[in-house]
């Protein structure tokens, strides 16, 4: 039967099954169930008309044991405190799978980014700063772009907090613009990850990734990026995107049975992901379903979009054909269609290690801030490979021999290295 659970009591029932077989004692489950701090707070803005109005923001630090809370901001009109709460929760098991001294955080403002003008936005993510700056920092909690926010609000949020600090702080925020405190490589660095475990998975799976076709869900960033490294790095071919469409209001799906052109759309995408579909339609792309994704007939699914989107109903028009679900959104698949996945046979490469990438580049960042030293671009994607690579098989050896699927075995690498900190520390 379909479970409505929300997000967060999601990553918990996540969380539970793995802590059953982990026989982990009642006081850490308690410590990792929920997030250690949460803020939820209002921010005035003055919109260009001279109103002021006022928007619900938060910021929730889940563990920060293995080093400062980090993770994104997300505008989203439907964000809440249980979405933020998954998500900070998913950051942590995120940075732990990495392997990378970052614990884990999460923030959000409920709004649709699309109906704010550029300085409205400007203000809005100066209020958010101003509300929260002393319970951030670079040892403290390091926010980043996600959904909906940008590397230019990013850079807003560093000036903001470094004229409240009075001192350059450029290692507070990452996802910074290039130029101005970012690190080449963090805007293609989630998509490029989650190519980097295709890689791996499909070499473990003894499939020829130059031989497989991929669908994929979204044309944010992250799917961006997935669709031109698939393809320029692999070889593979990726016959559609899905977007949101801004005008319409829906959701599409955008295909090309011989090939998407990802770099092309993305010549002809908005900064909010949404396609010009009447160009793609005159150069031979054809308008499906927002569904359509994922019923195609291809031998890897890529979710990266938002939570929930694989689900009881869903997961039903997957094709036989599918060997590999590379979940580069957080949460894309709720539990009850995992266990029909497992089911089938498919291969998931889970959430927080498919789309670490993100925050490999991300801590990266801030190591280059912190030694106020630049790497060029090779050396930062080399090094982002280094550690993805290295994640996936750390998992796939834990799933082998513990004999568990992929998610699990992520969960339980994440948690052992979560939970020796904390004992390091003295917490428990
Ligand atoms: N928002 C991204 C994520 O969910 C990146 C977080 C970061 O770079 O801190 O992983």
């Amino acid at each position: 039967m379909a479970t409505s659970l929300n997000a967060f009591e999601m990553a918990q029932q996540q969380f539970d099954q793995v802590a059953d077989r982990l026989k982990l004692d009642q006081p850490v489950r308690e410590f990792l169930r929920w997030p250690l701090r949460e803020y939820q707070f209002r921010i005035p803005v003055r919109m260009d008309d001279g109103t002021v109005r006022m928007f619900q923001g938060y910021r929730v630090q889940h563990n920060d044991a293995i080093g400062p809370n980090k993770g994104g901001v997300r505008f989203h009109p439907a964000e809440t405190i249980d979405t933020v709460r998954a998500l900070a929760t998913w950051m942590t098991w995120k940075c732990a799978v990495a392997d990378i001294p970052l614990g884990g955080g999460k923030g959000g403002v409920i709004v649709d980014p699309a109906t704010l003008s550029p300085g409205e936005k400007e203000r809005l993510v100066r209020g958010w700063i101003q509300v929260m700056w002393k319970n951030i920092g670079p040892r403290q909690d390091v926010p980043a772009p996600d959904v909906g926010t940008t590397s230019q609000m990013m850079g807003w949020m560093m000036d903001e907090y470094s004229k409240l600090r009075g001192e350059y702080t450029p290692g507070v925020i990452t996802g910074k613009p290039v130029g101005g405190g970012g690190s080449l490589g963090r805007t293609e660095a989630t998509g490029y990850g989650v190519v980097y475990t295709i890689r791996e998975a499909c070499a473990h799976l003894n499939l020829d990734p130059s031989q497989c076709k991929a669908a994929i869900q979204g044309f944010g960033n992250v799917a961006q990026y997935s669709a031109i490294g698939f393809k320029e790095m692999l070889g593979g071919s990726v016959v559609c995107v899905s977007y949101f469409d801004l005008k319409d209001k829906q959701a599409y799906t955008i295909s090309k049975e011989d090939g998407i052109d990802a770099r092309f759309l993305q010549s002809i995408t908005d900064q909010y992901g949404s396609i010009d579909k009447a160009k793609a339609q005159e150069a031979g792309y054809v308008l499906e379903d927002a569904e359509a994704w994922l019923k195609k007939d291809v031998d890897i699914l890529i979710p990266a979009a938002l939570e929930g989107q694989i689900n009881a109903e869903s997961v039903k028009w997957i094709s036989d054909r599918v060997k590999i679900i590379a979940e580069g959104a957080n949460g894309p698949t709720t539990p009850d269609a995992d266990r029909d996945i497992q089911e089938k046979g498919v291969f998931v490469i889970p959430d927080f290690l498919c789309n670490c990438g993100g925050v490999t580049v991300s801590y990266f960042e801030a190591v280059q801030n912190d030694m106020n030293f630049y790497w060029p671009k090779e050396e930062v994607l080399s090094k982002e490979d280094q550690k993805l690579t290295k994640a996936f098989h750390d998992v796939l050896e834990m799933s082998l021999k513990q004999e568990v699927p992929m998610r699990d075995a992520a969960y339980m690498v994440a948690i052992a290295r979560v939970v020796k900190a904390m004992q390091l520390r003295g917490w428990i």
